[in-house]
């Protein structure tokens, strides 16, 4: 995400983050520098004067070049800006109502289907909601399909009627059947067109005044750039929505649209989307976004992805095994597979502080733990809760089974062991002991 962009704040700033002398020069170098990043990051020219001229205005207030550490002022005053820039406070949505009715709005292929049950899922989470998704693209059969198997994904229902070509009679029979089976939250996907055209315009304002939606949503690829912009500020024109979702930020080494689009249509964004799968969501926070982008990291979601996986009811299972030495290969798949649930390998990388730009040209696999997966499944279930048992026979034949090595057996084991002794440390209050051990 906005690797390009990172890359190139970063050598801006670098001149003066280094503890040389600071002029006024290079002052105004490393922000016309810093111009140039925002540009070739697809930022409009007007926001990026703006921001620059802004960044030095406070520099020159704040006596940049008397302080101690002017570099990381400046660094400071960018981050300050860029959070701005983007909205300030993170923003959430509205789900007062009961049902609660959120209306997508965007072009085709913006990723508003794949949104709609991303935003489902995530709100499914929370345990309090039951939302229903409605249908209401008359005009693609595929799309209403679409739904359906997104719905089946994450089980939540999907409301579409085949029948009804009308769609905003569609969205009121949507609403009304989520009213009569107990929904809290109806989230309606809309056709989208590939272009921005006046019949679509028209029925989604039509769809709008009927329904009176608690929450509008624009969804927009940031991959296009500056169209994005354009197609909020088109959308806005007409539909006055209430927030923007970022779909594709997986793929946007640039990040022009995060950063120019709600200075533009003076909506926030409020949701991005940071991959194909129904968990690639995430709740946009300008602040964690401007850390990201200038390489410091976003522990604090990295943090919140954590606990959203964490089960406590699983967690007191897996200490009580371990106090009684029963730390088996089950329980080892299944924190594997926990760890995958909070996202891309990639993607959790990019949130530790100089991991993302250390690994940028790193292909970091994600199925790093495919080897160790197919080798579990290849054994016995008793081979699985006592390792010990495994010889040189059962090893060989576990390689063969999964297509792997011994060698790569003997690693998984010794890596198991590691990790076994360690909880085992710090069960027994041996917190201290741990550290003794991790520092030599
Ligand atoms: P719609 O026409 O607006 O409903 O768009 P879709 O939901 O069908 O999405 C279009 C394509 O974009 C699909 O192939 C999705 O898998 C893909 N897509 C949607 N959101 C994301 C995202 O956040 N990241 C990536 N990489 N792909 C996405």
């Amino acid at each position: 995400m906005f690797d390009n962009l990172s890359e190139k704040l970063d050598k801006a700033l670098h001149v003066l983050k280094g503890h040389g002398q600071i002029t006024e020069i290079n002052v105004a170098e490393t922000l016309k520098e810093v111009r140039r990043a925002l540009l070739d990051a697809d930022v409009n020219f007007k926001i990026a004067k703006e921001f620059t001229n802004t960044v030095k205005e406070k520099a020159l207030g704040q006596n940049v070049l008397t302080t101690l550490q002017p570099g990381q002022l400046m660094v400071k005053l960018v981050k300050d800006e860029l959070t701005e820039l983007m909205g300030g406070d993170a923003e959430g949505i509205d789900l007062s109502g009961n049902p609660s009715v959120i209306l997508m709005s965007g072009l085709q292929g913006s990723g508003k289907t794949t949104f709609s049950g991303k935003l489902a899922s995530f709100l499914k989470n929370k345990k309090t909601k039951k939302p229903l998704l409605v249908a209401c693209d008359v005009y693609r059969p595929a799309a209403i399909d679409q739904l359906h198997v997104v719905g089946g994904q994450i089980g939540v229902e999907v409301y579409s009627d085949r029948d009804n070509n009308d769609p905003v009679a569609l969205a009121k029979a949507g609403i009304a059947h989520a009213r009569a089976n107990g929904h809290n939250v109806v989230i309606i996907d809309t056709a989208g067109r590939l272009a921005v055209d006046e019949e679509m315009m028209t029925e989604i304002s039509n769809i709008h005044k009927a329904i009176t939606p608690h929450e509008t949503l624009f969804v927009v690829d940031a991959m296009t750039g500056q169209d994005a912009v354009n197609t909020a500020k088109a959308f806005n024109d007409r539909l006055d929505f209430d927030g923007v979702i970022l779909t594709k930020l997986d793929g946007d080494t640039r990040g022009g649209a995060a950063i120019s689009i709600k200075s533009v249509v003076n909506k926030p964004i409020k949701f991005i989307g940071t991959g194909e799968k129904m968990d690639a969501i995430d709740v946009f926070h300008p602040s964690r976004m401007a850390d990201r982008i200038l390489g410091m990291g976003d522990v604090v979601s990295l943090v919140e992805r954590a606990q959203e996986q964490y089960d406590e009811e699983e967690a007191r299972k897996l200490q009580k095994k371990i106090a009684k030495n029963q730390f088996g290969f089950d329980d080892f798949l299944s924190q594997i597979q926990q760890i995958k649930k909070m996202g891309s390998m990639k993607d959790l990388m990019g949130m530790i502080p100089g991991a993302g730009k250390a690994l940028k040209d790193v292909d970091i696999d994600d199925d790093a733990f495919k080897h160790i997966e197919a080798i579990i499944h290849s054994m016995t279930p008793e081979e699985r809760s006592t390792p010990s048992v495994l010889n040189a026979t059962r090893k060989k034949r576990i390689a063969k089974g999964s297509g792997t090595s011994v060698q790569e057996i003997n690693q998984l084991l010794k890596q198991f062991n590691q990790m076994s002794k360690m909880m085992k440390m710090m069960q027994g209050g041996g917190g201290r002991k741990m550290m003794q051990m991790m520092s030599g």
